[in-house]
């Protein structure tokens, strides 16, 4: 006699979350998985809570001792990729030290992989690295969803001094000149209007340190750029930062051979090592 069939499994009473490519939420890495509800400035003089609608910042907590025993790193993946889906949010404009949209769609390789998604996932590896090191993360989201947005800049930017952080990065990939390839670092001139010109001295020392990193895992200064180096005085996120911040556009995904490293986990592993080794080298390591 044939042995009964399984019942049909139940009905989920939630959709799975969509397209969520990079690290697995963090409810199963143990340590906390959501923060406390960061405040965030949306105008001159008002704050509000961490909006319902944004993915969660959330915190990873040491997997090992090691040198940054101690230390605590903001990490910001760029964008969101439910972002694309929530247009009239991301243009809404708030204060940043000045006015500025709530946030971007971001880029993509021409063959359609997004920058939300990548930069979701090369965060994943350089918090590996860096908790497997000692250190304490915490990152402004914990997915990478169409049903969220978000977070927006000023909430980013505030993000690393709430968490009482050592710096914060902010992983991108730039949508550049598809003859030109390479990666660069963007920090706040120190004239711009929010309280990053208390840390603008510290910034240029942290890109300075990224870069290296990034040298070290064999990846080159953009070939469309004079300078890895760019200083801003249009970054809303870093602008309100108060601790040292950089922007780390980690490649050119409109380039054929930067989108082949992007496309790859070697390649995004690679890019992971390269931040490591820069925050470990500002550290003093
Ligand atoms: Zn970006």
């Amino acid at each position: 006699m044939p042995a009964t069939p399984a019942p049909p499994a139940a009905p989920t009473t939630r959709p799975a979350p969509v397209a969520a490519a990079g690290p697995v939420p963090l409810a199963v890495e143990g340590g906390l998985p959501v923060l406390y509800a960061p405040r965030w400035q949306p105008t001159r003089t008002t704050t509000s809570p961490w909006l319902s609608a944004w993915p969660r910042p959330v915190r990873f907590l040491p997997t090992r001792s090691g040198p940054l025993s101690g230390q605590v790193i903001a990490l910001d993946p760029g964008h969101d990729i439910g972002n694309g889906r929530h247009v009239s949010q991301i243009n809404r404009t708030y204060w940043v030290g000045f006015t500025k949209a709530c946030n971007t769609t971001g880029t993509a390789t021409n063959g359609g992989y997004a920058e939300a998604t990548f930069t979701f996932d090369v965060v994943a590896r350089l918090r590996r690295l860096l908790t497997a090191a000692g250190a304490t993360v915490v990152v402004t989201r914990d997915r990478n969803t169409v049903d969220t947005y978000g977070p927006c800049i000023g909430a980013r930017g505030l993000f690393g001094g709430q968490q009482k952080a050592r710096l914060m990065v902010q992983v991108h990939a730039d949508g550049g000149p598809s003859s030109g390839h390479g990666f660069h670092t963007i920090v706040p001139a120190a004239s711009s209007l929010g309280s990053t010109r208390l840390t603008a001295a510290q910034d240029k020392v942290l890109a300075a340190a990224m870069i290296a990193g990034m040298r070290s895992r064999g990846f080159v200064p953009a070939t469309y750029l004079s300078s890895p180096l760019s200083v801003r005085t249009d970054q809303g996120a870093m602008t309100v930062s108060t601790v040292p911040i950089v922007t780390v556009e980690t490649l050119n995904m409109r380039n054929a051979g930067d989108s082949a490293v992007a496309t790859s986990a070697t390649g995004r592993q690679r890019i992971a090592l390269g931040l490591y080794a820069g925050i470990l080298r500002y550290l003093g390591h």
